[in-house]
């Protein structure tokens, strides 16, 4: 079957005073997708996803959601990863993830037993009751990731969540986003990781002079071996 829309970005420019970091940019989500998001530092991806989540106003363009709203979509940022001492239990976190939803103000046996098992998908389970100052970086990754499960069945955009995570925690965690994908969650995340080992996702969405433009990861990969094939008959 045909993947379909479920954000649609049309001429979309986002300026700070007057400044601008991209112009009448148009691209579009299918559900399903696993994009990463690349560009220099500065290129504007980090702008991208909060015109994206409706934290920027654009100057000019619209992002269209089609079949899901933007409070659907669960947002890890930079900043919640590397936040050492968040004053917090896992529970607490993890729950904190279903407030979008919620209607009351009391957590039920049924959000508590959510949480549980977003944790046990990452095999984190034991970690309920503990206090995420005391967890290591690919732990409070998780937890992040747990909590963002529980906010969303539809779509996950990530800003670098491979950063301060040491290789082996980062393989762990691109295996666990692709678990989520393959489960049929949309996936946008921001990484400068594109080299064969950590390439995940099916789109690669670069920005770059305020141009973004979409490929296939496939049709990168062939671009780039042809790059380095004529490189080499170069020398
Ligand atoms: P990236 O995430 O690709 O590193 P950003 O989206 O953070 O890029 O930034 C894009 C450009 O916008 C940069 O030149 C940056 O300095 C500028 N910028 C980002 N945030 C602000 C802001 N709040 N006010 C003014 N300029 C900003």
């Amino acid at each position: 079957m045909e993947k379909q829309p479920i954000i649609a970005v049309k001429n979309l420019s986002v300026e700070y005073a007057k400044t601008p970091v991209f112009r009448k940019i148009n691209f579009e989500i299918l559900a399903g997708d696993f994009i990463c998001l690349v560009g220099c530092n500065g290129a504007g991806k980090t702008t991208l996803i909060k015109t994206i989540l409706g934290l920027i106003e654009p100057s000019a363009g619209s992002v269209e959601f089609l079949g899901m709203s933007r409070k659907e979509i669960g947002y890890i940022s930079q900043e919640t990863v590397v936040t050492s001492n968040f004053p917090a239990t896992v529970e607490e976190i993890v729950l904190s993830g279903l407030l979008n939803q919620k209607r009351g103000i009391f957590y039920t046996k049924g959000d508590k037993k959510k949480c549980e098992e977003a944790l046990a998908k990452f095999g984190i389970k034991k970690l309920l009751k503990k206090h995420f100052a005391e967890l290591s970086g690919g732990q409070r990754q998780k937890i992040w990731l747990a909590r963002a499960v529980v906010a969303t069945k539809k779509m996950l955009i990530l800003d670098e969540p491979g950063n301060n995570l040491d290789s082996k925690s980062k393989k762990e965690l691109y295996a666990e986003l692709l678990k989520l994908n393959a489960q049929g969650i949309t996936i946008m995340m921001i990484t400068h990781d594109l080299d064969h080992q950590n390439l995940v996702g099916n789109k690669i969405l670069a920005l770059a002079d305020g141009v973004a433009t979409m490929e296939t990861t496939e049709e990168y990969v062939k671009r780039i071996h042809r790059h380095d094939d004529s490189e080499s008959d170069g020398k």
